[in-house]
């Protein structure tokens, strides 16, 4: 199987060159050919597997040129050996008789992006291998707040591999910002850029696309890759949770064989919920897919309408990592809905660069909208979610998947259905302590991470003990740059 660029499918390469690449040269992104579906009975036989042994079956057809052990070594390196807290390594939890959260941030950094930062780097050095590349990648990324500490975290003192994290200064929360500040490992480097994540995100970009810095650097034996969610190698391992989630339900009689389940994500760059659309498109029986904003609700818009318009207020909210107007995933699903039209594809990129909006064609809207549903919700109704959510249930819930929460409810009191979904819940609440605790009333928040130990004094909930660990920590990065500064932080880094 190959992937082909999504903005021309003649475009073709094998998976090793479009995950060490990132990006394809087009601007495009790198995207299977065709997707693989299960068999009749996939679902069954995945019943009793091991979030590992799923992960392989899962995946394996997608990644041809590697061998079965060499996916069942990755898997087990990626998520055995105690790296999540739990044994399930995804847990599905029951949250009252119709909803089920799917928690994704029992990893090492306590977000979602665990899942998939700690397979890439066994992806990505495989496929160095297989293209027998002699040089270093530089993995660059942009973050929002919790992709940058997955991917330290993921590729810490990764053989063959530097690591720099760009962030937004005053768009991370105060946990986010310490969990990278104190990270550990020789290959890494963090600092901060003035203003908010799009700004983080159209440097980075702009680093990847500068000739003259690339030739600077391939002559130190350097070349750039992305652990961002453009790469395949993070949307990959990202369908298998919702195959897996759709087997734990069966596996404990909450749903019958073929029954159909809708699912709610908390979105920003579209990558987690395109990864549920790949699964129900193999044949996991998803319902709904119900996309879920705050308020910086680009794409609620966006499936309400047809029209895609980043030109508007950009809001910091409680729940950063969804604080984002240029959804890059979004363009592997308008590469799907157009039937795989990379002239199209490249005609709506071309119109959001020059004129900030387009529109799409009435069919790729009504793809849109059989498939998906979006909501969004603001932070003073994502606070009443996590109060009321610890209240009826005692279910402790960050901003984040509190949003997912709100939307599903939206949902289901717009739209009358009311079947069995999961919620996708992204974050430790731990990671957003002050927030949380103010959700929940507390009115005399601690300062730095003292919040900690005050969130679980206040719920009895224990926090995750890499989160409980940070306050001995020591801060190894303190580099701020302007958006202009971002080639001498790398020249720096690198020299
Ligand atoms: C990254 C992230 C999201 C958004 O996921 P996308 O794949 O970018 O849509 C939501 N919640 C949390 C906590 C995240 O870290």
């Amino acid at each position: 199987m190959y992937y082909v660029s999504t903005r021309n499918s003649k475009h073709k390469r094998p998976v090793s060159e479009a995950i060490a690449q990132g990006l394809a040269y087009d601007g495009g992104l790198f995207t299977p050919e065709l997707l693989f579906k299960l068999s009749p009975n996939a679902l069954d036989t995945m019943l009793d597997m091991s979030y590992q042994q799923r992960a392989v079956y899962v995946m394996k057809p997608y990644l041809d040129g590697f061998s079965t052990s060499e996916v069942a070594a990755f898997a087990q390196a990626a998520y055995g050996n105690q790296k999540f807290d739990v044994k399930e390594v995804a847990p599905v939890r029951k949250v009252d008789s119709n909803t089920y959260s799917l928690e994704l941030w029992h990893g090492p950094t306590c977000a979602f992006k665990d899942m998939a930062l700690q397979m890439l780097p066994h992806l990505l050095t495989a496929s160095l291998q297989k293209n027998a590349e002699q040089k270093t990648a530089c993995i660059l990324v942009a973050t929002s707040g919790d992709t940058g500490k997955a991917a330290l975290e993921g590729f810490r003192d990764v053989e063959q591999t530097r690591i720099l994290v760009f962030y937004p200064k005053d768009g991370v929360s105060e946990i986010q910002e310490l969990q990278m500040l104190t990270q550990a490992g020789d290959n890494v480097g963090v600092c901060a850029v003035q203003g908010n994540f799009d700004d983080a995100q159209t440097g980075v970009k702009r680093l990847f696309s500068d000739e003259i810095l690339r030739d600077t650097l391939a002559a130190q034996g350097y070349f750039f890759s992305s652990a961002n969610s453009i790469n395949w190698g993070r949307v990959l391992p990202q369908i298998v949770y919702y195959v897996s989630a759709y087997c734990d339900l069966l596996r404990e009689g909450r749903i019958a064989k073929g029954q159909a389940v809708n699912v709610c994500v908390p979105t920003g760059n579209f990558g987690d919920i395109l990864a549920a659309y790949y699964a129900k498109e193999m044949g996991v029986p998803l319902g709904r897919l119900i996309c879920a904003s705050n308020k910086n609700n680009v794409l609620t818009d966006f499936i309400n309408t047809g029209v895609y318009d980043k030109n508007r207020a950009f809001y910091n909210t409680i729940s950063p990592s969804m604080d984002i107007l240029i959804s890059s995933n979004l363009e592997r699903m308008l590469f799907e809905f157009s039937g795989h039209n990379g002239e199209q594809v490249q005609s709506y990129m071309d119109l959001l660069v020059r004129e900030g909006w387009y529109e799409v064609s009435q069919d790729i809207k009504s793809k849109f909208q059989k498939h998906f549903a979006a909501g969004y919700c603001d932070d003073a109704q994502a606070k009443a979610t996590i109060a009321k959510l610890w209240s009826d249930s005692r279910y402790l819930a960050d901003p984040h998947s509190a949003v997912a929460f709100h939307v599903l409810e939206q949902y289901r009191a717009e739209t009358g259905d009311n079947i069995p979904a999961i919620v996708v819940s992204t974050a430790s609440p731990f990671k957003f302590c002050a927030d949380v605790l103010d959700a929940l009333g507390e009115k005399k928040i601690a300062q730095g991470t003292a919040v900690i130990d005050q969130l679980t004094q206040y719920t009895g909930v224990q926090a995750p003990a890499s989160l409980a660990a940070l306050k001995d920590r020591a801060v190894r990065f303190d580099q701020t740059t302007s958006r202009e500064g971002m080639v001498n932080v790398v020249l720096g880094f690198l020299s």
